[in-house]
């Protein structure tokens, strides 16, 4: 995939104009929560068969989880295509990788909005 082409879906993520869901189908993505060492909030695995696997670790609160979620779904946009494995291993509260914080946040506020 091209850059043009991985903006172009964080683009539209951001607008909501598609949903991580939509994404992840497009993608063959795939989340799974899994009980991890606490330090580790969660990691992007890409697999053989070209499949992206979101591990997110099930000690984290309901709203952490989904951040570091979105967080883990910008690696794979942003990562993609990658032959590899791990892409990234994401420690809780880590003050680096901003773009893909940001990325999250925005993410997470724009969605509790919509529900309040
Ligand atoms: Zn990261």
């Amino acid at each position: 995939m091209d850059k043009q082409h991985k903006d172009q879906i964080l683009k539209l993520l951001l607008s909501e104009s598609i949903t991580p869901e939509e994404v992840m189908l497009a993608y063959d993505i795939y989340h799974h929560e899994i009980p991890i060492h606490a330090s580790v909030a969660a990691f992007v695995y890409y697999s053989k068969k070209g499949r992206y696997h979101i591990f997110v670790n099930t000690f984290l609160s309901p709203e952490a989880r989904r951040e570091v979620f979105l967080h883990e779904l910008y690696h794979a946009v942003e990562d993609m295509p990658k032959v590899g494995y791990i892409l990234g291993l994401d420690l809780y509260r880590t003050p680096i990788e901003k773009n893909a914080d940001a990325f999250a946040i925005k993410l997470c506020r724009s969605s509790r909005e919509a529900i309040e």
